[in-house]
């Protein structure tokens, strides 16, 4: 398989350079150059498939002979070696648990798989890789447990100290060997710019290379589609109809990546909370990006999403092509809590606040008497949003065993001045 730029489909890369790169070097993202086809076979098979027979039989069409058959194989096991439970709330609606991973949150299927095809290709080549990431808290964790002993590939973490929930600065600070966090006197503004500074400015002198790990890499979308096929394994029907709560919709990408690829669900819903740019488009036939608004689900706060580049390819800029696919709502903060406090009370089932927009997104498209089944995507375990699901269901969510875990380790992390120069200083004792 191929990738070409949404900006251009002539400029056309390997699956190894469009990981090693992110972004395109026309400032556009790497999309596959077809869509995928699966055997007979695969679809005969589909429902009694475990996650990782299918992440290898999915993935191995938009890898290719890059990674070999049995490299790909034992990296798929080590990627999905969590269950992506469906599990019924009500009626027919049904709710994917993403959040079963090691820092329980769906970025961790993303993370890690891209961890290991860059940590594969670095090894191949017997080149050391560094990647640098600024975070303010969530897609951090992910990433850095994500590299976690990914043999050839270091990471540094910048975070704004004092800036990040107790919870989240554990899960950066607590890994250590090959994850190193650096807590910076600043906001999370001022990591940005330390890291953008370093790869504009520093002479790695060919010893390493130097990378980030950003959500538009096309190694973290590509295994966002396993899981809609894992959905449709376990509902066992043709007939349904998904909705993501979504924010950059890179989620989404995935699930529409695989409906491209022959998966029978029927409909997409895109649920969003107060940031509309999406329901607005669909609405009007006018993209307009917005400064971004404050929610409770903040993994979504997001007035620009990114990913709408690919989508935008994907419909040939045609907004009643996307309509057909996807329909987009957005919802209060107002209505997020009442669902999560209504969820609990009739049926016991705790949302965590993306995963409630989630479901006021399948509930608002199922409306009537449609007899469909619907499955949302539960993006978060609800402990990781301790303070908004204790007010809003008036009880304490179980936190899982790793989260607990997590909060008894030390944590370790160098503390610098928001100074470029310490950053370098850093760099070039450690690798040059
Ligand atoms: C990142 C995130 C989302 C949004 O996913 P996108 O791919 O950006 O649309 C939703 N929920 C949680 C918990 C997240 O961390």
């Amino acid at each position: 398989m191929q990738y070409i730029s949404t900006r251009d489909k002539n400029l056309k890369v390997t699956f190894e350079e469009a990981v090693k790169r992110g972004l395109a070097p026309n400032k556009g993202l790497f999309i596959p150059e077809n869509y995928i086809t699966l055997s007979d076979e695969f679809w005969a098979n589909l429902f009694d498939m475990t996650l990782p027979e299918i992440g290898y039989h999915v993935g191995k069409q938009y890898v290719g002979d890059e990674i070999p058959d049995e490299d790909f194989k034992k990296l798929c096991n080590e990627v999905l070696n969590f269950d992506i439970p469906l599990v019924r709330v009500k009626d027919r609606i049904y709710s994917l648990e993403l959040f079963h991973g090691p820092t329980c949150a769906f970025k961790d299927v993303g993370a890690r798989f891209m961890a290991r095809c860059l940590g594969y290709f670095s090894t191949k080549k017997n080149e050391k890789t560094v990647i640098l990431v600024a975070t303010s808290g969530d897609t951090g964790s992910a990433v850095a447990n994500g590299f976690l002993n990914v043999p050839g590939v270091d990471v540094i973490i910048l975070y704004p100290s004092g800036k990040v929930s107790e919870i989240q600065e554990k899960q950066l600070t607590t890994n250590g060997n090959n994850i190193t966090a650096l807590e910076v006197n600043g906001v999370f503004d001022d990591c940005q710019a330390l890291v953008k500074n370093a790869f504009a400015n520093f002479d790695t002198k060919g010893k390493f290379k130097l990378t980030s790990a950003n959500s538009i890499n096309i190694a973290r979308l590509i295994p966002q589609s396993f899981y809609y096929y894992y959905a449709v394994a376990q509902l066992k029907s043709y007939d349904s109809v998904i909705c993501v709560p979504s924010g950059n919709f890179g989620n989404i990408t995935g699930g529409i990546l695989a409906l491209k690829s022959g998966l029978p669900v029927k409909h997409f819903v895109a649920a969003t909370n107060a940031n509309d740019t999406i329901p607005q488009y669909l609405q009007k036939g006018v993209y307009t990006a917005k400064p971004s608004v404050q929610t409770i689900s903040n993994a979504m706060d997001v007035g620009d999403p990114s990913n709408f580049e690919r989508l935008n390819v994907i419909f040939e800029n045609d907004y009643k092509k996307f309509g057909e696919t996807i329909s987009s709502y957005s919802f209060t903060d107002d209505e997020t809590r009442k669902k999560m406090k209504e969820i609990y009370q009739k049926f016991g089932y705790t949302l965590d606040p993306h995963g409630a927009v989630g479901m006021l997104g399948i509930e608002k498209y199922l409306d009537g008497n449609d007899t469909t089944p619907g499955i949302f995507l539960e993006t978060a375990h609800p402990s990781k949003f301790l303070d908004v699901v204790e007010s809003a269901t008036e009880v304490t969510p179980n936190i899982p065993q790793s989260l607990k875990d997590c909060l008894n380790k030390k944590k370790e992390s160098i503390k610098i001045e928001n100074d470029y120069k310490q950053l370098e200083a850093i760099l070039t004792e450690r690798y040059l």
